[in-house]
């Protein structure tokens, strides 16, 4: 489950959203091109311009609807149940034992407190025939891990190494984890290539996302 804010023309609007809500959001976001952007927590935010006609006049506004999970990932994701999550993701039937309380899949089993840690942390969903997948929060929370990004610091007034002048920096780099960087010669610059970038790379998760789900 999501917290859901919707904010509209009128102000904000608080609610919540199940899984099968944020996927259906996903879809109409890819298919309206809205932007997209994926967070390390699990969560997302969807955001569009809105565009009304009132007389004659067009009016802009920004819209956007923020999905924050119930149960953030970010710090679940250790490196341990990193592994796990690709081994359940690894085969298309992971399993859930009941009784022994375990996750298995062809030759990998997960022991039982490992296994108590992802349900409990709401990493994995398993349904009435036992059968284990990643939860969407999980989807996103390893796939937000590896764009995590920053912008550097501009070094303002240094005295160059070489000796000389004392010069004003405010040259800055957007870098991204997946190896993403560009250099700019302001912050702000920085910031909006880093938002470019992540608007990007979560479309395209997106879309990959909702086309798995769409029986070809
Ligand atoms: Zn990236």
């Amino acid at each position: 489950m999501f917290y859901e804010t919707v904010t509209h023309i009128g102000g904000t609007t608080e609610g919540n959203a199940t899984e099968g809500q944020a996927l259906w959001l996903l879809g109409r976001a890819v298919r309206r091109n809205f932007d997209i952007d994926v967070t390390t927590d699990g969560g997302m935010l969807i955001s569009w311009t809105a565009h009304r006609q009132v007389g004659e006049h067009v009016t802009s506004h920004p819209r956007s609807i923020r999905l924050r999970p119930h149960l953030p990932v970010a710090k679940a994701l250790t490196d341990a149940t990193c592994s796990d999550l690709l081994l359940i993701d690894s085969v298309r039937d992971a399993q859930y034992d009941p009784i022994k309380r375990v996750m298995t899949g062809g030759i990998w089993l997960i022991p039982p407190a490992a296994t108590a840690r992802l349900r409990a942390r709401g990493l994995v969903v398993v349904d009435d025939r036992n059968q284990v997948r990643q939860s969407l929060t999980a989807q996103i929370g390893l796939f937000a891990r590896d764009h995590r990004t920053r912008t550097t610091e501009p070094d303002g007034y240094r005295y160059p190494p070489g000796g000389g002048a004392r010069r004003n920096s405010s040259a800055s780099v957007a870098i991204c984890e997946c190896g993403f960087a560009r250099h700019t010669s302001d912050r702000d610059e920085a910031r909006r290539h880093i938002t470019g970038h992540r608007h990007e790379v979560s479309g395209e998760f997106a879309r990959a996302l909702v086309n798995a789900l769409t029986p070809a």
